[in-house]
């Protein structure tokens, strides 16, 4: 165990092993996560895991404390935030310009059209 808190942290999936990043191949069991659902379910098992703002991973303390107390069969994981993950992975960045799209409607859209409102008030009553 090196000194020091790593950056990151995430736990091989098969055996629970501490690692840096999620998608790397475990220095005890040898296990690579190659799958899209392997490598959805290493991304749960880490600090890493961030879907549109909301946040899908583990805390360090529960993961400190699972690595210590792994399940013999491997980590449990909801189907509900694996999926989540998994399409978040596919969708890649249609999604992300697809909010972006109605974040600008929503900040700048609706300010204008109260703008505009105000303005058409303004014209009609003079
Ligand atoms: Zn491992």
């Amino acid at each position: 165990m090196k000194r020091g808190l790593p950056m990151s942290l995430s736990l091989c999936i098969r055996c629970g092993t501490q690692r840096d990043r999620p998608i790397a191949r475990c220095t005890k069991c040898g296990f690579a996560p190659t799958t899209d659902e392997d490598k959805a379910k290493s991304l749960l098992l880490s600090l890493d895991c961030e879907i549109d703002g909301e946040y899908r991973g583990r805390t360090k303390e529960e993961l400190l404390a699972l690595s210590t107390s792994f399940p013999a069969g491997g980590a449990t994981f909801e189907q509900r935030d694996l999926d989540a993950v998994l399409a978040h992975a596919r969708s890649g960045s249609a999604i992300s310009s697809r909010k972006l799209l109605a974040d600008l409607v929503r900040w700048v859209g609706l300010p204008l059209l109260a703008l505009v409102l105000v303005f058409l008030l303004l014209h009609f009553t003079e």
